[in-house]
């Protein structure tokens, strides 16, 4: 059996599950989870969708979205737990691993070429545009429907994995998957508005205070910009609305690498990395505890904006000249 088949047989079994992801989550990571939870309640499992953090308001449209709660609200922790489009277990929160003692089965989907495997069952496959796509290929190999709702979960997990469908990740399976999932009914008026016509006022005034911060290093192949504490008070936007603001960096003609450094609470800050052609990103990350893929990856950093912006910049900086080499 491949691991496919293994997991679209337990999951066609299960009778109760948690599906779980990562914490600050994007749209493939809720996407993967509430297509899941729909498909096994379909088959009358009792499923919890699990979440650390609040869905942001974007994606308030998503099927199921009104379910998700934060592990601190699980009383007991089913026997069978799936985690999607997470690394590891302490993806889904500090201390979440604690799971791994109280719950039976673990199934661990996931695109990350950083993926420890730390499932019983793993499917992790870094070709993968977004998880959504082997979930898909899970749900083809069970006795469920892939209903409207199930259909825009996943499309929305593309369209926002992909960058709608501009990034290098996004290959002819995606393309076709994506025209799969209109047939069967994705929401796409709806999608279309709450990702792409809906942004908040703040988060417009975020990036006007986000761009005056633009610097450019090692002849304008790196690029950064950086989203303070105060700014993020003084325009009132939430940490999601600067989501896509390193594209900004990335986009510009000559950069290789965009990086985005957002001030979070307690002295840490979030690091977004993007690249273009040559540089691993996932390997800069790394080196501070993070992870992700080759041109998409991210870290938190203990320390002052100024400090980790130093330091970060430095290690992306010697990965740009290693690549020079190779
Ligand atoms: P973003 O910069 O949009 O937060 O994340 C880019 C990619 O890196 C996503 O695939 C995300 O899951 C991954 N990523 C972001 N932060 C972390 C982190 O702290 N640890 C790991 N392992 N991956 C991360
Ligand atoms: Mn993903």
């Amino acid at each position: 059996m491949t691991a496919i088949e293994s997991i679209a047989a337990t999951l066609a079994a299960a009778r109760e599950a948690a599906v779980v992801s990562h914490i600050i989550p994007d749209g493939d990571c809720l996407g993967s989870t509430l297509a899941l939870a729909l498909a096994l309640r379909q088959r009358g499992a009792k499923v919890v969708a699990v979440n650390a953090d609040p869905v942001p308001e974007m994606f308030h449209f998503l099927p199921g979205q009104e379910t998700i709660i934060p592990p601190a609200r699980v009383t007991e922790v089913p026997g069978l737990l799936v985690m999607v489009d997470s690394t590891d277990m302490e993806r889904a929160g500090e201390g979440f691993s604690r799971w791994r003692q109280k719950t039976g089965t673990v199934i661990n989907i996931d695109h990350h070429v950083s993926n420890t495997r730390f499932g019983d069952l793993n499917l992790v496959d870094g070709r993968a545009a977004a998880t959504a796509e082997l979930v898909f290929a899970i749900l083809e190999k069970m006795p469920v429907t892939i209903t409207p709702d199930i259909a825009t979960c996943l499309y929305t997990a593309l369209a926002t994995d992909t960058g709608s469908f501009q990034y290098e990740n996004c290959t002819a399976a995606t393309m076709r998957l994506a025209a799969r999932l209109m047939e069967l009914g994705a929401d796409l008026p709806r999608i279309r508005e709450y990702l792409w016509e809906r942004k908040p006022l703040a988060g417009i005034r975020l990036l006007a205070a986000a761009l005056p911060t633009l610097t450019l290093a090692y002849d304008g192949r790196i690029a950064w910009m950086t989203v303070s504490g105060t700014a993020l008070e003084a325009t009132g936007a939430r940490p999601e609305d600067a989501e896509g603001l390193v594209n900004y960096p990335r986009s510009i003609a000559g950069v290789e690498v965009g990086l985005l450094f957002r001030e979070l609470p307690g002295g840490q800050v979030k690091v977004s990395l993007r690249s273009k052609k040559s540089v691993d990103v996932n390997a800069i990350a790394a080196r501070f505890g993070g992870g992700g893929h080759r041109r998409a990856a991210g870290c938190t950093v203990k320390g002052d904006l100024d400090a980790v912006v130093a330091m970060v910049v430095a290690a992306a900086g010697e990965e740009l000249n290693d690549g020079r080499f190779h």
